[in-house]
């Protein structure tokens, strides 16, 4: 426990050195905790210490410790692949779903969304290669008629782009693979579409995505340590 306090630290100063060393507005990046399966122990010392955004993969994983840390106003991210029959729970359990890439889903989360929430903000999914190891997500010219029909939908705020990009130990490659999200980002904004978050990085490449704008970067295993 004492580790899962002092790795989060750790990756908090390295998101803050980061933000400064690329001239990004301090506290501009969210530290998302990837609490995929770490039991709901291994997140009370980092909630002790302010942390409130989470995310899951799994529903089924995920609902055991949504309701057992209920009383702590936290904030769930959906990050997994979404299966269609899963999204009325997903639409009841989560504020954020980073994993859209079809219509249907989108369709579904807004039709099971509760009236009495605030909308479920939402992002597209990118994929930058058509490789089968990245077969969620759209390729870069499929992205505006989502992003135009998710606009439309009642329940959903549209609020930017996801990417896991290919793994690459070089700064320099991450930093091309972010570039290309970013860019995505900017079409959609020049025909029209207003996008404030760009959810990309994980423990491997948060700081490369940091130096191309990235506001939520996804941290799982620097903070909770290796998965099993
Ligand atoms: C597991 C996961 C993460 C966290 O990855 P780490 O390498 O543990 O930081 C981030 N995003 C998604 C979509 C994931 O599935």
């Amino acid at each position: 426990m004492q580790n899962i306090t002092h790795n989060y630290q750790a990756i908090l100063n390295k998101i803050r050195l980061a933000e400064k060393k690329y001239h990004r507005a301090p506290n501009s990046v969210l530290c998302l905790a990837v609490s995929k399966t770490f039991a709901t122990e291994a997140l009370h010392p980092i909630i002790a210490i302010g942390q409130h955004e989470f995310a899951e993969n799994y529903l089924q994983e995920a609902l055991p410790k949504i309701s057992a840390l209920s009383g702590k106003n936290l904030v769930w991210h959906f990050i997994g692949h979404i299966q269609t029959n899963k999204c009325k729970e997903i639409a009841y359990n989560f504020s954020w779903v980073h994993t859209i890439f079809r219509e249907k889903e989108a369709n579904q989360l807004s039709m099971h969304r509760p009236q009495d929430l605030a909308p479920l903000q939402v992002c597209i999914q990118i994929k930058l290669d058509d490789s089968a190891s990245s077969k969620n997500g759209l390729l870069p010219h499929e992205a505006l008629p989502l992003a135009k029909h998710i606009s439309q939908l009642p329940n959903l705020k549209l609020r930017g782009l996801m990417a896991i990009p290919p793994i690459n130990t070089d700064f320099q490659q991450q930093r091309q693979y972010f570039k290309l999200i970013r860019n995505i980002g900017h079409q959609l904004s020049e025909a029209g579409i207003e996008l404030d978050t760009y959810s990309m990085g994980m423990t491997h490449d948060l700081e490369a995505a940091i130096a191309e704008g990235a506001t939520i970067v996804r941290v799982g295993q620097g903070i909770f340590g290796a998965r099993a």
